[in-house]
């Protein structure tokens, strides 16, 4: 079942980024996501396959675990 990646969720990657965080607030939904670094605030976009294959966990705004 596909996860459902809502715009307000934070999403933690495989991937982290140079500043250390592993999570990731989405600003944007779609073909393309955007996303926010919650470690230093830099934006990205990456495309929707490349979110889900890199998915550790899950998180609606509340903090709730969605996977
Ligand atoms: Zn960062």
């Amino acid at each position: 079942m596909p996860m459902e990646y809502e715009v307000g969720d934070i999403v933690k990657l495989k991937k982290q980024h140079p500043c250390g965080s592993q999570e990731w607030e989405i600003l944007r939904v779609g073909a393309d996501f955007r996303l926010k670094c919650m470690g230093c605030g830099h934006q990205v976009m990456m495309p929707r396959r490349q979110v889900e294959k890199s998915t550790r966990e899950l998180k609606n705004a509340a903090g709730e675990k969605k996977n």
